[in-house]
């Protein structure tokens, strides 16, 4: 029986609703063999992560997911196995968190112009970890009523473009790439079909800069929800992404983007990635930094 596992997870620590410990107990519960912990802008989850792992014989890759700025699009990159006491990266991820509580007050007020009454501190009561974010929002959006689903909070208000949209300051993509590579760890690009680009003109640009890998099994049934034209496009996309990884030397990496039981979001697990796909970015990562990342070993 091939095992399986899972990359691409959030936690209390950023936007998940399961605790790091938690994750890795359902991910044990499932027969996942590893499971990446891949927060926003901050690692806090994985030291919890991998002690439940060690306890569970679940392998806790550590991770995190940023996102990025590249020709004015948003691009999610993902960081494997770096080093979180490299100075690089504190910085950018404690700049990253900085954003975003900064970002809070703007997008509160403009809600309050909408006629949306919610305090700061209604919001930062719902997060657990050190990374705020909108579905934090959302969520308390939803228990006072204003919405009647996550989705609608951000399809009416929080997403991008939507009137209580605020913009906080992104890293470029190569300044992502570069910050990851410098740590010692492996930079991938996260769910690249939902990137308005094509995916050739996205590679060229980004692999020059140090790209390693490409996030492949992603569930994206779930982002296309019902959208369902959209979603017929997906099996030929995936097929190229195979086929560009090979041309440009990317490793494919995958994952659910798992952020607790919320309906219409994909499960643990759902994007079924074999183990093998782990072996494959511990490869490259033994080829880049001439040994094998520390996790590894423990
Ligand atoms: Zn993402
Ligand atoms: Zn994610």
């Amino acid at each position: 029986m091939p095992s399986y596992i899972d990359l691409h997870v959030h936690t209390t620590a950023s936007d998940g609703s399961d605790m790091p410990k938690q994750v890795v107990e359902k991910a044990s519960q499932l027969g996942l063999r590893a499971v990446g912990i891949t927060d926003h802008d901050t690692i806090q989850g994985v030291t919890e992560a991998s002690e439940a792992g060690s306890r569970l014989g679940v392998e806790v890759v550590p991770g995190v997911e940023i996102s990025c700025q590249w020709q004015r699009k948003s691009i999610h990159l993902l960081g494997y196995y770096f080093d979180p006491t490299n100075p690089g990266i504190t910085r950018l991820l404690e700049g990253m968190r900085r954003g975003r509580t900064e970002r809070l007050p703007k997008m509160l007020a403009k809600l309050r112009r909408l006629g949306i009454d919610i305090d700061q501190e209604e919001v930062e009561a719902e997060v657990c970890g050190e990374a705020i974010g909108r579905p934090h929002l959302a969520q308390v959006m939803l228990r006072k009523g204003y919405v009647s689903s996550f989705e609608e909070a951000f399809d009416k208000y929080l997403g991008y473009g939507r009137p209580a949209y605020a913009q906080r300051p992104r890293p470029t993509i190569a300044e992502g790439i570069r910050t990851i590579l410098d740590a010692s760890g492996l930079p991938i690009v996260a769910h690249p079909l939902t990137i308005k680009a094509s995916l050739e003109e996205l590679l060229i640009a980004l692999c020059p800069l140090g790209l390693q890998g490409i996030e492949h099994l992603y569930p994206y049934k779930f982002v296309a929800g019902r959208r369902e034209e959209w979603y017929e496009g997906v099996p030929r996309r995936l097929a190229q992404i195979k086929q560009l990884a090979d041309q440009y030397d990317l490793v494919l990496s995958g994952g659910s983007d798992y952020h607790g039981a919320i309906e219409g979001k994909a499960p643990l697990g759902s994007a079924q990635v074999p183990y093998e796909v782990l072996q494959r970015l511990q490869d490259r990562y033994q080829e880049l930094f001439g040994h094998l990342p520390s996790a590894c070993t423990a």
